[in-house]
This record gives structure tokens, C-alpha cells and sequence, in this order.
């Protein structure tokens, strides 16, 4: 760069000299100094034209040749614009790439700008929401994809699970949906063909369901027979031992018949307005305090710590299952006379918290995450000794679910446990009392 700005200086200094020498020779020296600036100029002038021309026959030819300053302005121009056209080359590569790679997977995507309108979509979406690129580009994904459920998930801005809508191309098939965003107000909606899931998942149901009433029958007539039996006198000593066992092994199975019945129809049933009310939670606790202190027969200490003033919209049996199933597992777990406290309160938040808390075995950490999956137990054993199902926190789970609610549980090995079930304020009715005692 040195090496130019000095050969521009020679120029301008050997045509001056020139002009000089001239001038002295000939007479006229400003003429001929003047004449050695402008000859300096015309030649910045025509470098000037050249770039131009050059620049604006689009640079697709190499850039035109000179020596001095100019030679090195149009060379570090060419570089530049060879550096710019490859990372054009490489971005346009990996455009290319995601975008052969997305038009090929088997899920329909869609890239959606903020307000849902389809910016691009992939082969597999033409043909699962029967879009066409001529007509549908533009235009929002809810006019095109007309279901209400899409609509609310949209509205609702949680897109961090799934949901699962008909198809609109065929009734007959399920679709799940799911929305990420990324960079600036941008989505990437991908629709996922399920109806093979859901119809294996509708089957097991269908069969636990089927198989559970089709039990329910011989069970009862069983159980008749045998109370019959163990209140018989006539009945042989010899017997009477085996006979109980039978009966204890009867109400066994007609518990968990009853919990899978219970648990199959939280999986299947739609959640109707019409089942929902407001529930009284304060009395409902007490009757669950009453039901368990009369099945409890290693008398615990079974105490209500506080109760506030609040109703939960919801469906009360499916409260008084949830709720009762944590009790009788405190009991359960719990040695005799141990305390069990239960509580209904409104934290800050204003969520609605029913908490059971025991003084029992506790549970090890590394169980928490799996406790509340079907059959799970930490102790067989102990869990079919104390009548347990291994479903009651799997109900538990699904009645949170359908209400709204979530789970927490906090264990100590040999200390105790604490269950907390924690519903929205939406969900929550505060009384006019509760509201005053709130505010003060
Ligand atoms: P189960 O009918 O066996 O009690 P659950 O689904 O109700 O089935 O509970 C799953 C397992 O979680 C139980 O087998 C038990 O090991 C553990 N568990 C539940 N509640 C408690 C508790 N209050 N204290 C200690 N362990 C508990």
C-alpha cells in the first residue's frame, strides 16, 4: 500500500518537474504546472470511469487493471467481493440443505411468521392439510386448517405440548400439532400423522376397560358365595382360615377392578361443563377424614390443620378420589399412631393447595420421579399387605390433570412424606369471608 501512495507521489512530482523544467525552457510555467495537475486529474478521473463501468456491468467480469493506487483499490475490492460471494454461496447451501432436508421428512412443516401466516411449507404439509403454494402462501394457518382446538392453541401462546386435532383432509385420521418458535416472531409448525397411536391407545383402553366390567361380575357373585361361607357355622375349622384368605383376596381384586374402571374412565371420558361444579372442598375433606379415621385400624392420629373458605370448579368424585386415595396412602404408609396432618389453603398466589403430610417411611428420592406411573410401588410387598392397588397416584395424576392441578411431593426416608396438590386460581372460588381475612 506504501509502495502505491509513493509511485502516486512520483507521478505528481515528476510531471511538476516536468512542467518546471518546461516552463523554465519554454516560458509559461503556471501554464505548464497546470497542465501536469490536470493530466494527474484526468488520469483519477478515468480510474474513476472504469470503476464505475466496471461496477455497474454488474461485476461479473474481473475487475479492470491498473498499477499505483488504483490498482490497489481495485484489487482489495475484488477480494472483498470474492470473500462475499462465497459466504452468499455457502449460506445459500445451507439454505438449500435444511430446506431438501425438511421437504423430505414424513412430518407435515410449516414456517409461520407472527401472526401464523404460512411463509413455506413441505411436501408432506401440501398433502396432510391439502395446501397449495399458489393459493395458500400468505394466507394464516387457521383460516386452512379449520379446527377449533388449533385455533384456542394457537390463541393460548403454550406450545409446549402437542395437541391432537382431526384431520382436515380426512375425519377418519388424527393429527398431533405442535408449534416452535424461533428467531423473530417466527414458528415452525409441525403436523404428525397419529392415528395408529391413538387407535392402539383407544384399543388398550377399550380392553382394560372391557376386561375390568366383564371381572366385575364373578367377582361379586364370588364374594356373595364366600361371606355366606364365613358365616356359616356349619363351616369346618379347618376352613375357616382359608376361606377368609379367599375373601381378602376377593375385596383385593374387586379394589383394583374398581381402579382400573376409574382410571380407564379419567383416560376416556371428555370433560363436560356439565359434570363441573363448584365443589365444596372443606366438607368434602371431612368426610374423607370420617371415611379413612373408620377403615384406619392402626389408629393414627388423623388431623385437619387448617381449612380455608375456598370451592374448586371441578367434578367432586373425581376430588373425592384423588384426594381420598392420598389419604389412605398416608395411612398406609404410616406406622401405627402416627400423625397424618391434612390441609385445604390459599397461597399468595392464590392457588388453592390441598397438602397431606405423615410421619411414615418416606420414600427415597430416586423413586419420586415413577411413583405416580401405574402399578409402580417401592414395596410390593408392604403396598399389597396394606390394600393398595399400585394405581391410586396414577388416578391421583389424572384427576390433577383434568383439573388443572399439579403434583408435588416431597419425601424423607424414615421421616415422612408430603403430598401437595396445586390448583390454578382460576380454578379457585374464594369466599367473601376468606377474600377479608385474605386482604387483612
Ligand atoms: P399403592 O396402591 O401401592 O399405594 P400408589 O400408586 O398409591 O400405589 O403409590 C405408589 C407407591 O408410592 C406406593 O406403593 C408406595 O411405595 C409409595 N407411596 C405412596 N404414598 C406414600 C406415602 N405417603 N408414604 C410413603 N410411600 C408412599
Amino acid at each position: 500500500m506504501r509502495g502505491a501512495w509513493l509511485s502516486e507521489l512520483f507521478l505528481l512530482v515528476g510531471l511538476a518537474a516536468l512542467g518546471a523544467v518546461l516552463g523554465a525552457v519554454l516560458g509559461g510555467m503556471g501554464w505548464w504546472l497546470m497542465l501536469a495537475v490536470l493530466i494527474v486529474l484526468a488520469r483519477h478521473l478515468w480510474q474513476l470511469a472504469r470503476l464505475e463501468k466496471w461496477l455497474d456491468s454488474g461485476r461479473q467480469r474481473n475487475p479492470p487493471e491498473s498499477w499505483g493506487l488504483w490498482g490497489e483499490v481495485f484489487e482489495h475490492y475484488f477480494k472483498l467481493q470474492k470473500r462475499y460471494y462465497k459466504r452468499k454461496k455457502r449460506l445459500a447451501r445451507v439454505i438449500r440443505e435444511f430446506r431438501e432436508s425438511t421437504a423430505a421428512m414424513p412430518d407435515g412443516s410449516l414456517v409461520l411468521d407472527g401472526d401464523f401466516r404460512i411463509l413455506w411449507f413441505n411436501v408432506a404439509a401440501e398433502h396432510m392439510l391439502r395446501l397449495s403454494s399458489n393459493r395458500d402462501l400468505g394466507q394464516s394457518v387457521i383460516n386452512l386448517v379449520r379446527s377449533p382446538r388449533l385455533a384456542s392453541y394457537l390463541a393460548a401462546g403454550e406450545f409446549n405440548e402437542p395437541i391432537i386435532l382431526r384431520s382436515p383432509v380426512n375425519e377418519s385420521r388424527s393429527l398431533s400439532a405442535r408449534l416452535i418458535p424461533y428467531g423473530k416472531n417466527q414458528y415452525l409448525a409441525l403436523f404428525r400423522d397419529v392415528t395408529r397411536i391413538q387407535r392402539l391407545e383407544a384399543m388398550r383402553r377399550d380392553f382394560v376397560a372391557n376386561a375390568s366390567h366383564e371381572l366385575r361380575s364373578p367377582l361379586t357373585v364370588l364374594s356373595g358365595y364366600l361371606e355366606s361361607l364365613v358365616d356359616d357355622p356349619g363351616l369346618a375349622a379347618e376352613w375357616r382360615e382359608p376361606v377368609s384368605e379367599m375373601q381378602g383376596q376377593c375385596r383385593r381384586m374387586s379394589r383394583l377392578v374398581d381402579d382400573l374402571l376409574e382410571l380407564s374412565r379419567l383416560e376416556t371420558e371428555e370433560q363436560d361443563a356439565a359434570h363441573q361444579g363448584q365443589v365444596d372442598v372443606p366438607s368434602l375433606l371431612r368426610r374423607i377424614v370420617r371415611e379413612a379415621q373408620l377403615q384406619d385400624a392402626d389408629g393414627h392420629q388423623l388431623v385437619i390443620a387448617e381449612l380455608c373458605d375456598c370451592r374448586l370448579v371441578g367434578v367432586e368424585h373425581e376430588l373425592h378420589s384423588a384426594f381420598g386415595n392420598l389419604v389412605m396412602n398416608a395411612i398406609r404408609y404410616t406406622g401405627p399412631g402416627g400423625r397424618i396432618e391434612v390441609s385445604w389453603t390459599l397461597s399468595r398466589e392464590g392457588e388453592a393447595v390441598f397438602q397431606v403430610s405423615d410421619d411414615g417411611i418416606g420414600i427415597e428420592a430416586r423413586h419420586l420421579p415413577f411413583i405416580t406411573q401405574r402399578f409402580y410401588r417401592v414395596d410390593s410387598a408392604r403396598s399389597r399387605s396394606r390394600g393398595g392397588t399400585g394405581l391410586g397416584l396414577a388416578i391421583v395424576k389424572h384427576v390433577l390433570q383434568r383439573h388443572g392441578g399439579r403434583l408435588q411431593v416431597t419425601s424423607e426416608i424414615g421421616k415422612g412424606s408430603t403430598f401437595r396438590c396445586v390448583f390454578a386460581p382460576q380454578r379457585v372460588v374464594v369466599s367473601p369471608t376468606e377474600q377479608q381475612v385474605e386482604r387483612a
